[in-house]
This record gives structure tokens, C-alpha cells and sequence, in this order.
């Protein structure tokens, strides 16, 4: 690659969390041919948020991209396998307190066409099976405490993320990073030089010293030191949508045995997760401060752990809900909380990381020295990036909005807010309207983060259904797919896989 944009210049990160270390390997592994210098910029002073726990299949690619194998950094993560989320008592529907949100796999194409096909009969009417569970092959595994890796002689890959310890893969990172080139300067950012242009010229560092750049990424978290707070980008804020913004964290010891999924678990005001790791078992709940006090929370989640007595210190965090409105602005790239943030329900934060690193790799890679080339690119990551914060946001919100929940004013609140977006509307007055879900999507132009089956998941997982059904006579066309073949076939797909601590004890 010749003459790109990106040829021989300087990349300044500020920031050293996840969001950080991820954005410099990928770009350092990327541009290796270009004559590149990434320095990064952190601050030990100021910390990392610590949080984050769970990852979608994204991340496998990412590990990939980068050339590092799950057996050089699981271990030294305390990671494990996580075949998908389970959602518990979301829903007090008979028969739907609790639902599986599997990861995509090919096998699915062999279980899930019956889900689609009973669920549409049901929104009929008709008294047919169709919770999402009983079609998945991933929801079996989790059920089964399975690691999602096939015996070598199961020719189909199943769809996967991981659960790690935040910390240790920051520091994983950056020792890779480091191994690999990226200047790593320990300083905090004072002060921000500008250029007339309106671009960034430099940060001014309490070491006394000036670092100057190309382009800077600001993974400050979120601070948005430099997209934020120097650049002024005004910020969007999702409040009105999602009413979460803070979270308590607290570890509990391993448990066995060892899961291959996250739970969440519906609260009095919000939601916890439950990640197990291989050495520790992470834990929090994400609550609206507006219901609830930080020591309301704390209480709640340690009545939940059994850990009202113990001395094991929580840790309390607030959360900025939304996005700023351009994530790439003049000479600086917005990467991770500084580029905003959604509730960690169905933790697609890393994977958003990932996506805003590669979309702007290969921005500058199709970009040359033009301005007018490199600005029109700006304009089509930026709308790109905006749609991807509104799916996913529009995914979220769902949960709260389908939700049956109705003990506190918090979860009536939310089963009454007015602040949902056209396409959630189309969504689920096509899923009530008995519409296919997947003609829903594609015909609406919908720019879903979320695949249809993914929206199948959510809507028949909570049990949105007629509550009138009548019993359609075994011959009819409602009873196409045979239910006992889709329990069998799982089952015997699932005879393929391991214990999840087995295979982790015998691979790592
Ligand atoms: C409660 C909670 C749960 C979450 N769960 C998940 C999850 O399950 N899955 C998921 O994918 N994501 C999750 N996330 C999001 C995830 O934690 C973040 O996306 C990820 O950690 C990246 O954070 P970051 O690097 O952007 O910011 P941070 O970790 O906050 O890092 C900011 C960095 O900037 C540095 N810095 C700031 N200001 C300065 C300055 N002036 N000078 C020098 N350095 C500076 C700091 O020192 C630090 O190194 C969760 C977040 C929260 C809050």
C-alpha cells in the first residue's frame, strides 16, 4: 500500500484502558508496512474503569488479527468460554421467566428455521412450542456447562465469546503492545496544543514534556479529554431511553461447576451480571440512580451473593449513557467510553471498540493526502458508527420495554416510557402484527446492529404472544417441524462438546 493517508505519521493515544491498548495493537499490527509511530499516553494516576468483563464473538477476531492465540492470552486473563446470556426473571410470563440469547453459529440453520416458523403460528394464535431455548444448540451447551470448541471431528464451528478479568487484559495488551513497538509514555495530559486549522498539534504532559501528533485517538473514558473537552463535540444523551447510570461491582468466589454463559438477573431497580472466570466469579449491578442510592444497590447485590457480612469492598461506578455525535472530528479518532457508552446488557462494548478501530483502518487505507477523499470518508464513519449506537441502543431499550416486571416504579417506568424510536416501533408492531421478523428488518431498510434472529430471541424469550391460543389438530400445517427431532438433535450435536472446566483444565 503506497501513499495513504496514513504513511509515516504519528499516532498520539491518550488513554491506556482496554479501549486503548486494543486501538494501538490493531493499528500497530495494520500499519506495520507504513512506517508508522503509535505512541500511547495513560495516566496510572487516573486508572482504568476495571469493568468489562464479557465479550461477543467479535473478539475472536480481533485476538486473530492481531496473531495471539486463545492459549497465550485465556489463561493469563482467567478467561473462559461464553456460549451467550441468560436472561432470568425479565419476564414473569408462565413458561418465559427466563431465555437464552445464543451467538450466531451455522448449525443453527438445521434447529432455528422450526423456532421461526412456530413463533409466527403462535403470534396466529395457535398453542404451539416456541421458546427460543429449546432451538439453540448454544443455549444446550451453557444449559450443560459446555465449552462451545468441538471435538475436531464436529465439522460445524460454533459462535462464541469470552468472559476475562478487565485488568489483566489491559495488561496483557500492553505488554504486547509494548513488545511490538508502541512508545509507552506513563504521563497525564494538562493541556491540549491546537493548530489554526482546528486540529490537535499536542498534549502538554505533567512530566514537563510536549508529545506532538498526526492524528490523535482519544481513549480517555469517559472524560472525552480530547473529543469531548478540547474538540467540543456535543454529546447525545440516551437518558431518556435508558435510565441506568451507575453500577456496583462486586467478586465472589469461583463457583462449580463452571459455567459457559453470563446471567443476568432482573433487580429491583436495574439488572446483575454474574461472570464466571476462572478464579473469581465477577459481579455487579447496573441501577438507575434516580430509584435507587449507591448503598441501596450495594445491599441488594450483596443480599443476592450472600455477601452481606463479608469484607470484600465493592466498587462504585457511574455511567455516561450515549454518544457523541461525531466519533471521528478534524485529527482525532474517538475510541471506547470517550466515544460514548451503553449499558453493559448485552456487552457489546469491546466489540463497538473493535468496529470503530477497523471502520477507521480502513477509512485512512482507502484514503490518500486529499482532504475532500479523507473528509467524505469522515462523513460516512461518522453516520456508520451513529447507526451502529442506535441499534444497538434500540436492542437494549427492548429488554425494558418488553419486560413484564412490575414490582417497583422503576420497572413501571420503564414499561411506560414513551422514548422509543420508529424502527423498535416497526419491530415489535410487525412482531405483534404476525409479520416475519426477518422481512421486518430487511423491508423497513432497518439499519439493525441486530440480526433477525437475535430479535426472534428477544421478543419470544419474554413470551410476546397472544395470551388467547387455541390447540391447532396434529395434522395441521402450525405443526410442520417435529419437536422431538429439534430435542434430539441438540442433544446428540451437544455429545460433541466438553465439560467447559474439562476442556479448559486439559487445553490451557
Ligand atoms: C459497569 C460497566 C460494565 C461494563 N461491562 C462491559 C462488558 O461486559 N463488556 C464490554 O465489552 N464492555 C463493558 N463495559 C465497557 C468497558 O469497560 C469499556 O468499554 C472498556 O473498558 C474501555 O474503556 P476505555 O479504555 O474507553 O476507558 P478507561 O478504562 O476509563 O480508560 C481511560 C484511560 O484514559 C486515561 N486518561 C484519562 N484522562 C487522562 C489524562 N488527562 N492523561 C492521561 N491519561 C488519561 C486513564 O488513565 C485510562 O488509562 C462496561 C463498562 C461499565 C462502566
Amino acid at each position: 500500500m503506497n501513499s495513504t493517508a496514513i504513511a509515516n505519521k504519528h499516532i498520539v493515544i491518550l488513554g491506556g484502558g482496554t479501549a486503548g491498548w486494543m486501538t494501538a495493537n490493531l493499528m500497530a499490527v495494520k500499519w506495520k508496512n507504513q512506517n508508522v509511530q503509535i505512541s500511547l499516553v495513560e495516566s496510572p494516576a487516573i486508572g482504568t474503569v476495571g469493568v468489562g468483563e464479557g465479550s461477543t464473538p467479535q473478539l475472536k477476531s480481533f485476538f486473530d488479527q492481531i496473531g495471539i492465540d486463545e492459549k497465550e492470552w485465556m489463561p493469563a486473563c482467567h478467561a473462559t468460554y461464553k456460549n451467550g446470556i441468560r436472561f432470568n426473571g425479565w419476564s414473569s410470563r408462565e413458561g418465559f421467566e427466563s431465555y437464552f440469547h445464543p451467538f450466531a453459529s451455522r448449525i443453527d440453520a438445521f434447529s432455528a428455521p422450526a423456532l421461526f416458523y412456530n413463533s409466527m403460528h403462535r403470534r396466529k394464535g395457535v398453542n404451539i412450542e416456541c421458546h427460543p431455548d429449546r432451538f439453540y444448540l448454544s443455549a444446550k451447551l451453557a444449559q450443560q456447562h459446555k465449552s462451545p470448541i468441538p471435538d475436531h471431528n464436529f465439522p460445524f464451528p460454533i459462535g462464541y465469546g469470552y468472559h476475562f478479568d478487565a485488568n489483566l487484559l489491559g495488561q496483557f495488551l500492553s505488554n504486547l503492545g509494548v513488545s511490538r513497538g508502541v512508545k509507552h509514555i506513563q504521563a497525564k495530559a494538562l493541556d491540549v496544543g491546537m493548530h489554526a486549522n482546528g486540529d490537535i498539534a499536542n498534549l502538554h504532559l505533567d512530566n514537563g514534556k510536549t508529545i506532538s501528533g498526526d492524528i490523535f485517538v482519544d481513549c480517555s473514558g469517559f472524560e472525552g479529554v480530547l473529543i469531548q473537552q478540547t474538540l467540543k463535540v456535543p454529546f447525545v444523551s440516551f437518558k431518556e431511553n435508558l435510565f441506568n447510570d451507575c453500577a456496583v461491582a462486586i467478586p465472589s468466589p469461583v463457583s462449580q461447576p463452571l459455567r459457559s454463559e453470563t446471567i443476568s438477573t432482573a433487580m429491583k431497580y436495574g439488572w446483575a451480571w454474574d461472570i464466571p472466570l476462572t478464579n473469581r466469579v465477577g459481579n455487579g449491578y447496573v441501577y438507575s440512580a434516580d430509584y435507587c442510592s449507591p448503598e441501596q444497590a450495594e445491599i441488594e447485590l450483596r443480599t443476592k451473593l450472600n455477601l452481606l457480612d463479608s469484607e470484600v469492598e465493592a466498587r462504585h461506578l457511574k455511567m455516561k449513557i450515549g454518544r457523541v455525535e461525531k466519533h471521528w472530528h478534524q485529527n482525532c479518532l474517538a475510541v471506547g467510553l470517550s466515544q460514548g457508552f451503553i449499558e453493559p446488557l448485552e456487552a457489546t462494548a469491546l466489540h463497538f471498540v473493535q468496529e470503530t478501530i477497523e471502520g477507521f483502518i480502513d477509512a485512512m487505507n482507502n484514503s490518500n493526502e486529499s482532504d475532500s477523499v479523507c473528509i467524505q470518508h469522515q462523513v460516512t464513519f461518522n453516520q456508520k458508527m451513529n447507526q451502529r449506537f442506535e441499534g444497538i441502543r434500540d436492542y437494549i431499550v427492548a429488554h425494558y420495554r418488553l419486560s413484564s416486571k412490575d414490582d417497583t416504579d422503576y420497572w413501571l417506568a420503564n414499561s411506560a416510557n414513551p422514548n422509543i424510536s420508529d424502527q423498535l416501533k416497526r419491530i415489535v408492531n410487525g412482531w405483534m402484527g404476525a409479520e416475519d421478523i426477518t422481512q421486518i428488518i430487511q423491508q423497513a431498510k432497518i439499519p439493525s446492529y441486530y440480526p433477525p434472529f437475535s430479535w426472534l430471541c428477544i421478543l419470544a424469550g419474554y413470551g410476546i404472544f397472544p395470551k388467547q391460543l387455541s390447540d391447532a389438530p396434529k395434522d395441521s400445517a402450525a405443526h410442520k417441524y417435529d419437536l422431538n427431532y429439534v430435542d434430539d438433535f441438540i442433544q446428540r450435536c451437544s455429545l460433541n462438546f466438553q465439560d467447559h472446566q474439562s476442556f479448559l483444565d486439559l487445553h490451557f
